[in-house]
C-alpha cells in the first residue's frame, strides 16, 4: 500500500470509475472485484481497515448449522439458500488465502440418544448441502472417543459427540490481504477518511463524495461514476447522506467474545454448545493460541459502545461451564472483543436471532447509490460479485466476468504450510516467530524480515516472550497504513486479542517505533501510549478484571 499522504494526493487529482465507501470485508471484497474487472477503483475507510464488524467476528467460515436448523424447522427456503451459498463460498475462502484460513473439526457434545440422532441427521444434511465442497464428513464419536479428544468434557451425562467440519480464519488479516491484493492490482485506498456528504449532477445522480481526512481535518472531493456504500452497520447513515429521509433498512445485533488460555481447556478441539437458555449456540474454538468463546446476540444501536460487559462474559462462561469438568472463571479471561452485526430488517422477525444472514444489493434510483446490506464474512465475495454486476449495469458497460472465485490473495504466492521453515533457514529467526509471521503475512513475511535485516533493532520481540517482532510495527506503518498503536496491536499483529496484559506491556515499544516513523514529539508519543493503555485498562475493568500492568513513567 502507498503512504497515506501519497495516496491522498493521488485521490484528489484522479477521477475514478467506482468509489467504494467502507474498508471492512464487504468494501474490500467489492473494491478487489471491481479493480480486477478493469474498473478504476478507490476505497475510502472512516477508521482503520476492518476496525468495525470485520475484526469482531467469531472467525468462522461457515454455512451456519444454526441457520440450517432454522431453515428446516421453519421450512424457510431463504435460510436454506443462504446456507448453501455460504458453504460454496467457504471452500473458496479457504483456497484463496490458505495461510489465513484452515478447516476445523467442531464437536457437539450430546447428553441423550435423541440428541445424538438429531445432530447426526442435521450434520449429514450439512455435508450433503456442501456437496463436493465438503471439508470432511461429519461423524459420531462414542463417549470414550469424545473424552479422549476432549478430556475436559463432563463425563457423567455425556452420551457421545457429533463432529463436523467448518473453516476458521484470521478476519482482520484476511481483510488486509484483500486490500493488499486490491492495491497490487492498481486500486487506491485510504483509511481514516470519512465520507461526509455527496455532490450530485443536474439529474440528482452522485458524482462526487465529500471526504474528511480524520487525521488532519483536511476536506477534499473524490470524483467517480458510481458509488458503493459498504459501511456495514453504518449503511443507513450513508444512505441518508445520499437521500435524506430514506427508510432505514438495518437492524443491529451486538455480539461479544472472550478469549482464554488454551491450557485452561486442555484440548485443541473446537466445541459447539448446542443450546443456550435463549435458544442459540455458542462456539469455543482454539484460535491462534487461545480459546475463543462467543457469541452473545442482543439487539443494539449505533450508540452502544462495542465493549464486552461483565454480564456478557458471565453468560458465555455459564453456558460453556455446563459441559466442563473444571469450570472456567472470569479471572482466566485474557482478552475479549465485541461487534455489531448489520442485519437486513425483515417484516416478521421478532428478534435479531431470527433474521436471515442474507445480503441485498440496493440501488437507490434518485441518487444512484448502490448499498450492500447484510450478509456475513463468509459470503463477502459473493456479495461483491452481485454488487459489481450492478455497478457494471449502471455504467452501461459490457459485463466483464468476475474472477475472484479463483483469485489467490496477496501472501499466498509460493506459500506452503512449511513456509515458516524457509524463514528460519533464510533469516535465522526462531521457529515461533517464523510460524507467527508465516501465519499472519504468508509469503509476504519475507518483506517484514527484510526490514529486520536492514534495521537490527526491529528483530526484537514486540514484548518479552511474544513471537511478534518490532519489524511488524514498521511494516504496519510503511505498508499497511497503520496510524495508531491499536491499529498495530489489534489488527496488524493480533497481540491485543492474545493478551490485553501483553498488549499494554508492548505499547511503549510500539509507540517508540511509531514515533520514529511519524516523527512524533516525545509528548505525542507519551499521549499515544497512555491513551492505549487507558483504553485497555478500561476494557479489563468493565468485565471486573484488575490489570497487573502499570504504565512506567516516560
Ligand atoms: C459478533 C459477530 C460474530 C460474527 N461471526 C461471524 C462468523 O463467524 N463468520 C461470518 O461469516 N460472519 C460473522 N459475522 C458477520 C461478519 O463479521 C460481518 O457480516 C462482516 O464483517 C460485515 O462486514 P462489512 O464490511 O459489511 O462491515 P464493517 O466491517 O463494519 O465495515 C464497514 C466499514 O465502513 C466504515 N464506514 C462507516 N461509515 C463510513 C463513512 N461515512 N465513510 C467511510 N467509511 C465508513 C466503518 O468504519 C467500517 O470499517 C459476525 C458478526 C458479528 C458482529
Amino acid at each position: 500500500m502507498k503512504n497515506r499522504a501519497v495516496a491522498l494526493q493521488e485521490m484528489e487529482k484522479t477521477g475514478f470509475d467506482l468509489c467504494v465507501i467502507g474498508g471492512g470485508a464487504t468494501g474490500a471484497g467489492c473494491a478487489l472485484d471491481a479493480q480486477l474487472r478493469g474498473l478504476r477503483t478507490v476505497l475510502i475507510e472512516a477508521g482503520d481497515f476492518a476496525c468495525a464488524t470485520s475484526s469482531s467476528s467469531t472467525k468462522l467460515i461457515h454455512g451456519g448449522v444454526r441457520y440450517l436448523e432454522q431453515a428446516v424447522s421453519e421450512r424457510d427456503l431463504g435460510q436454506y439458500q443462504v446456507v448453501k451459498r455460504a458453504l460454496r463460498e467457504r471452500k473458496l475462502m479457504l483456497d484463496n488465502a490458505p495461510f489465513l484460513a484452515n478447516p476445523l473439526e467442531l464437536m457437539v457434545p450430546c447428553f441423550s440418544w435423541p440428541e445424538i440422532y438429531y445432530f447426526r441427521v442435521g450434520m449429514k444434511l450439512y455435508d450433503w448441502i456442501s456437496g463436493r465442497n465438503v471439508l470432511f464428513p461429519s461423524r459420531y464419536l462414542s463417549k470414550e472417543d469424545s473424552l479422549r479428544r476432549m478430556p475436559m468434557l463432563k463425563p457423567d451425562k455425556l452420551v457421545g459427540t457429533i463432529a463436523y467440519a467448518d473453516g476458521q480464519f484470521d478476519d482482520a488479516r484476511y481483510n488486509l490481504a484483500l486490500l493488499h491484493t486490491f492495491t497490487k492490482s492498481g486500486g487506491e485506498v485510504l483509511n481514516y477518511a470519512s465520507v461526509v456528504g455527496f455532490g450530485k449532477d443536474n439529474n440528482g445522480q452522485l458524482v462526487q463524495a465529500q471526504v474528511r481526512d480524520e487525521l488532519s481535518g483536511h476536506r477534499f472531493a473524490v470524483y467517480a461514476k458510481a458509488f458503493i456504500n459498504a459501511t456495514g452497520p453504518f449503511t443507513d447513515g450513508v444512505r441518508e447522506l445520499a437521500k435524506p429521509g430514506v427508510r432505514q433498512r438495518l437492524r443491529l445485533s451486538k455480539g461479544s467474545h472472550i478469549l482464554l488460555p488454551l491450557d485452561a481447556i486442555a484440548s485443541n478441539d473446537a466445541l459447539l454448545v448446542p443450546k443456550t437458555d435463549d435458544g442459540r449456540v455458542i462456539f469455543a474454538i482454539p484460535w491462534l493460541g487461545r480459546f475463543l468463546v462467543g457469541t452473545t446476540d442482543e439487539e443494539a444501536s449505533l450508540h452502544d459502545e462495542m465493549v464486552v460487559k461483565q454480564e456478557e462474559a458471565e453468560y458465555l462462561l455459564k453456558h460453556l461451564n455446563r459441559y466442563l469438568v473444571h469450570p472456567l472463571s472470569k479471572d482466566q479471561i485474557v482478552s475479549g472483543f465485541a461487534g455489531v452485526r448489520p442485519l437486513v430488517a425483515s417484516g416478521n422477525a421478532r428478534g435479531t436471532k431470527e433474521l436471515i444472514r442474507e445480503h441485498e444489493v440496493e440501488i437507490e434510483p434518485s441518487s444512484g447509490l448502490i448499498s450492500v446490506l447484510g450478509g456475513k464474512w463468509t459470503t463477502y465475495r459473493a456479495m461483491a460479485e452481485d454488487a459489481i454486476n450492478a455497478v457494471q449495469k449502471r455504467l452501461a458497460m459490457p459485463l466483464a466476468p468476475c474472477i475472484t472465485s479463483r483469485y489467490r490473495l496477496a501472501g499466498s504466492e509460493g506459500w506452503e504450510p512449511d513456509f515458516w521453515t524457509k524463514l528460519v533457514r533464510d533469516y535465522g529467526v526462531c521457529s515461533n516467530t517464523a510460524r507467527h509471521l508465516s501465519q499472519k503475512f504468508g509469503s509476504a513475511a519475507t518483506k517484514v524480515l527484510d526490514l529486520a535485516d536492514k534495521e537490527s533493532q526491529l528483530k526484537q520481540p514486540i514484548v518479552e516472550g511474544s513471537p511478534s517482532i518490532l519489524a511488524e510495527v514498521a511494516y504496519g506503518v510503511r505498508e499497511e497504513m497503520a496510524a495508531t498503536i491499536e491499529d498495530v496491536l489489534a489488527r496488524r499483529t493480533g497481540l491485543q486479542l492474545f493478551s490485553w496484559e501483553d498488549a499494554m506491556a508492548a505499547a511503549p515499544a510500539v509507540g517508540s517505533i511509531m514515533a520514529g516513523e511519524f516523527r512524533w514529539s516525545p509528548g505525542q508519543q507519551k499521549d499515544a501510549v497512555e491513551e492505549y493503555v487507558n483504553k485497555i485498562t478500561r476494557l479489563m475493568q468493565l468485565i471486573g478484571l484488575r490489570p497487573r500492568h502499570v504504565l512506567s513513567a516516560g
